[in-house]
């Protein structure tokens, strides 16, 4: 027998806990929240460790000024204190790259790369962002962001006045800038979309706002305004049917085959979990535009791969060892015939030392690459970072770590990868139309949230919940005309 419930939300990661607060707190409080896995939170994800803690999924608030996120941090005092490192960036960067001091920048031959240059290379690129921002249509010669960027930069370090060594420096500093970028993208500059790329908004303030217990503390404030045994843990959602002529139109199947009817259900699922789900999932089908979105925007995997030392054998005032990547390398991670076995620690961009500073070193990589990694033994992971960390720290008695940690978002069930992007094959429009909801505008019943619905913050958690809060809002908005 069908229980009764007029808004079912799936999913319990940021946006669909964001969706119930904020339907709960305008008095709709007829929900169920199901949730696939055994644990609230998705791509939020922290977990102790030591006298700290580790985050698998989010970890910075990505800017302050219009980020709800970084408001309710601030408000509740969860914001790591003295507030990390600024790094404000200048205005064009998307994210990415972090200019915190005493964070290295090594060479493949163990050579550190002076300050001035990093700086420099940056600034260039920084330019660069500026100006494609005023690319507005798609009437242009560029194929991609990386395109791009790479034909201005190219032609920025050809017309100065410089020696071959410096050109080649500034070049070699690039590279590692695009493929940090890449950790934000989770692919390839050469894959990305100009105009979408343009759409993503950057929040003003500091972009690496860091947590003091890790970013699920976000989601405990949030838990607070939402009554126990409002969330069923290891419920997946298998079947959602949509009828008419009813006040509660909407039939959600679970995987054990309880159903719960609905009045309107937010569906929050990654947008892996829809590539993967949403042909058989949705009865009658989604509408063509929003299965073509679905299949054209992009969802990519970045994984992080904690190492564990006894104790650092970095200096104390070190807080990343960041690597200048080999030239071609990002081509060689690009090119499907290459051996992934033999290319995928290509994609390492570095380490971060942990904020906890206890001989926990953070790296970084994404992509198919990343995708690849989730497929090896741990030791195979520990093999190819220390040959790397010991290469570029020219150093070859280098300890071994005594742990490992890698996250494996890509085989995650219902995650199915890291975030969205908007490669070249997609189209701006592709994240608003995910976000859609069926069958109307005016008759709400089947709504969409999370990151991938968001078109100017997509891929991030304050995406995330402003996705969610727009659905609860269009709920609310269609009950009050009732
Ligand atoms: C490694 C990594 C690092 C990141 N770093 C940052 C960062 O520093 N800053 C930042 O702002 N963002 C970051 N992000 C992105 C951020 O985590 C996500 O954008 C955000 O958490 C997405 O929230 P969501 O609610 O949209 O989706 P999710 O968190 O994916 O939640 C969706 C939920 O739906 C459930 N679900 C799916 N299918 C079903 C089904 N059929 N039935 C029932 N339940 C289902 C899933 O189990 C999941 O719990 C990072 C993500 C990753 C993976």
């Amino acid at each position: 027998m069908a229980m009764t419930k007029r808004t079912v939300i799936v999913g319990a990661g940021i946006a669909g806990l964001g969706a119930a607060q904020r339907l709960l707190k305008a008095g709709v409080s007829d929900i169920i929240i199901l949730e696939a896995g055994d644990r609230i939170g998705g791509r939020i994800c922290s977990f102790p460790y030591g006298n700290g803690f580790i985050d698998y999924g989010a970890q910075w608030i990505h800017g302050e000024d219009g980020n709800p996120v970084y408001t309710i941090a601030k408000k509740h005092g969860l914001l790591r204190q003295p507030d990390c490192q600024d790094t404000i960036l200048p205005e064009m960067s998307r994210h990415l790259w972090r200019e915190e001091e005493n964070d290295i920048l090594l060479t493949a031959q163990g050579e550190q790369m002076p300050e001035e240059v990093v700086h420099g290379a940056l600034q260039i690129l920084d330019d660069i962002m500026r100006n494609m921002k005023n690319l507005t249509t798609d009437n242009h010669d560029f194929t991609s962001v990386g395109d791009y960027t790479h034909r201005h930069f190219v032609a920025k370090i050809d017309e100065l006045d410089w020696s071959e060594i410096d050109k080649a420096r500034y070049l070699a500093v690039y590279r590692s800038l695009r493929l940090v970028e890449m950790i934000d993208a989770g692919e390839s500059q050469n894959m990305m979309d100009i105009a979408g790329w343009n759409q993503y908004h950057t929040c003003p303030g500091d972009i690496y706002v860091e947590l003091a217990n890790g970013f699920s503390s976000i989601l405990q404030v949030i838990l607070n305004d939402i009554p126990d045994g409002t969330i069923k843990l290891g419920t997946p959602v298998v079947k959602v049917q949509l009828t008419d002529g009813s006040t509660e139109p909407v039939t959600v199947t679970t995987a054990n085959g309880a159903q719960f009817q609905a009045a309107h259900v937010i569906i929050t699922s990654s947008l892996g979990s829809l590539k993967a789900a949403s042909s058989t999932m949705f009865e009658p089908p989604l509408p063509p535009g929003k299965l073509r979105a679905i299949h054209r925007l992009g969802f990519s995997t970045m994984n992080k791969i904690h190492l564990q030392f006894q104790e650092p054998f970095w200096e104390k005032n070190v807080n990343g060892l960041q690597f200048i990547p080999e030239e071609g390398a990002e081509t060689d991670l690009q090119d499907e015939n290459q051996s992934m076995s033999e290319i995928w620690h290509k994609a390492i961009t570095g380490f971060d030392v942990h904020p906890a500073k206890t001989g926990l070193l953070v790296g970084f990589l994404a992509g198919k690459a990343a995708e690849y990694m989730e497929t090896l033994d741990d030791a195979v992971v520990v093999n190819a970072c220390m040959a790397k960390i010991r290469q570029y720290l020219k150093n070859d008695t280098l300890p071994e770590p005594t742990k490992i940690i890698c996250s494996t978002w890509h085989s995650a069930p219902y995650m199915m990868g890291s975030y969205s992007n908007i490669p070249v094959s997609a189209s701006i429009d592709d994240p608003s139309t995910l976000a859609e909801p069926v069958p109307s505008e005016e008759e709400p019943r089947l709504m969409f949230a999370g990151e991938a619905t968001h078109a100017t913050f997509y891929s991030t958690s304050h995406g995330a919940l402003l996705s969610g809060q727009r659905e609860a809002d269009r709920i609310i908005a269609f009950l009050s005309h009732q």
